[in-house]
């Protein structure tokens, strides 16, 4: 069986659980709860951006997904 491991904590989750507790992100693989702290970590940012733009956005997340697959943590 194949096991994903989430790319910032390093949860591992077997095959039954991927496609309810698992997302994909600028290449990364996160579980829910990280995806739920990136959210939140990065809500601030989005507020402040107006207009919204959708690329500006998906460089925000891969950034910030970046720098905590560096940390180990969001
Ligand atoms: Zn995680």
């Amino acid at each position: 069986m194949q096991t994903i491991s989430c790319d910032v904590c390093k949860k591992k989750l077997d095959n039954s659980e991927t496609n309810r507790d698992f997302f994909y992100y600028a290449n990364h693989s996160i579980c829910e709860p990280c995806r739920d702290n990136l959210e939140a970590s990065i809500k601030p940012t989005i507020r402040t951006k107006e207009p919204f733009a959708v690329d500006w956005y998906n460089k925000l997340i891969g950034d910030s997904l970046d720098k905590a697959v560096q940390k180990g943590r969001i």
